[in-house]
């Protein structure tokens, strides 16, 4: 649906895009009403118990769901905590039809799929008019960062026709690059277009952000006219947060999001830790054994259930994604809700294999700042267990003595006979789907 609006967009003259884009319409007219009184029902809002919107999408479940027919009615937390068991991208796979509600109206759902890394993509299906309660919650945690419906400048996951160097969807108020072209020419159009159309905010991901920064950066553009970058979808490194803000000074807006659709969250104006937003979806961090974590500091995976998609609730559903427990409530901005950091996504993908087979995530591979700082970017492949490519980019920083650190460094961490081979490029690589992995594995 999306893609042929956009398509019928794009064949519509830019100038005529151009103004209707800068046409200040309410959103009200453009995203309906249902979506600007949900948008003024949560903007101010501090704090929200979720606890009678997840008990009855539990009990509607339970009458209505097939796979979820084996439970007893629901009466409080601790009930629905002991009797439902996770669920995973597996079983909702081989259970598809059973997770389907009996009294669904086909008409208001559709049938997505969700673009899973390698094995088979996962088929859902979602309410049509999911964009009220999505949208809403996007628009309020980007204005944090000062966003009222302002145009946007995106790179993410579209690819345009060799000739087209953008195109403007002026419903969304995008102007849309192609996020396939990434290299200095290309760069140098994007900035030019920006600074043109005087764009404040940049959508990308969080890799893409930063090339772009760099770009920037090295060519001593003036990108003051830019407020922020909103980045989502990818895990988001240091170096990368650093070099935005400090070098740049450009606020770097983050969020987590998957893309299951059942749990959001980003920063605050003050805070890097994620509040996850408790009207989107209910959200549990649990340990190994499936226990509940709610002590600081402490690391579990993320579990999601839909407080909104009664046509094919999800409930307890591992994401794979980890993160770390910070809190219920933020003393920088107010809000009382679930405060986690440190995400760390689809952490099964995310093994690099020694040569005795023992396994390293490349999370645990975290070295010393210093070393960092003479990094402009890294990532790993791996295509056969054993050996192990790492890519550099260095940058000013850079001596011959860090060269011999990192490969000390790196043989220290996996076990004997491992190949390690330290590969100097001046660009990462990036997945089929647009996105930047930190680890690119062929290993099954
Ligand atoms: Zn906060």
């Amino acid at each position: 649906m999306k893609k042929v609006i956009l398509e019928n967009i794009s064949k519509m003259p830019t100038s005529i895009n151009r103004v209707l884009m800068n046409l200040n319409l309410f959103p009200s007219l453009i995203y309906g009403y249902n979506y600007s009184n949900y948008y003024k029902l949560i903007k101010k809002e501090r704090s929200y118990n979720n606890e009678a919107d997840l008990l009855r999408l539990i009990n509607f479940s339970i009458d209505n769901v097939p796979y979820y027919n084996k439970y007893k009615k629901v009466s409080d937390i601790n009930d629905f905590q002991e009797q439902f068991e996770f669920i995973d991208k597996d079983i909702v796979s081989k259970y598809f039809e059973e997770f389907k509600s009996r009294t669904i109206s086909h008409k208001d759902y559709e049938v997505v799929t969700t673009g899973g890394t390698g094995g088979n993509p996962l088929k859902l299906l979602v309410p049509k008019n999911r964009y009220i309660i999505e949208l809403g919650i996007m628009h309020k945690m980007w204005s944090t960062v000062g966003y009222r419906h302002h145009v946007r400048a995106v790179i993410r996951n579209q690819r345009l026709l060799d000739n087209v160097d953008y195109i403007i969807n002026p419903i969304t108020k995008e102007v849309i690059f192609d996020g396939f072209r990434l290299n200095n020419n290309y760069f140098q159009k994007i900035y030019d277009i920006i600074k043109l159309f005087n764009i404040q905010y940049i959508h990308a991901y969080p890799s893409t952000a930063y090339e772009f920064s760099r770009f920037i950066y090295d060519n001593k553009l003036d990108i003051s006219f830019v407020k922020a970058f909103l980045s989502g979808s990818e895990n988001v490194y240091k170096y990368q947060k650093e070099f935005i803000t400090k070098k740049l000074g450009l606020l770097f807006y983050n969020w987590y999001g998957h893309s299951e659709k059942l749990v959001l969250g980003g920063y605050c104006s003050h805070s890097d830790n994620y509040h996850i937003e408790p009207r989107y979806g209910y959200f549990e961090l649990i340990d190994k054994e499936g226990n509940p974590i709610n002590t600081p500091g402490e690391v579990g995976e993320i579990v999601g259930t839909t407080l909104n998609n009664y046509g094919m609730p999800l409930i307890r559903y591992k994401t794979d994604d980890f993160a770390e427990y910070v809190g219920n409530y933020c003393e920088k901005c107010g809000r009382r809700v679930t405060l986690i950091k440190n995400i760390e996504g689809r952490r099964s993908g995310n093994k690099i294999y020694g040569a005795d087979g023992s396994t390293v995530t490349a999370t645990a591979l975290n070295f010393h700042d210093d070393l960092y700082m003479a990094l402009a970017g890294l990532q790993y492949v791996q295509k056969e267990k054993g050996i192990l490519d790492v890519l550099v980019i260095k940058n000013d920083n850079f001596e011959t003595n860090h060269d011999l650190r990192l490969k000390a460094y790196f043989k220290s961490k996996f076990s004997h006979g491992t190949i390690i081979n330290i590969k100097y490029v001046d660009r990462l690589l990036k997945k089929p789907n647009g996105k930047f992995v930190e680890l690119i594995s062929e290993v099954k």
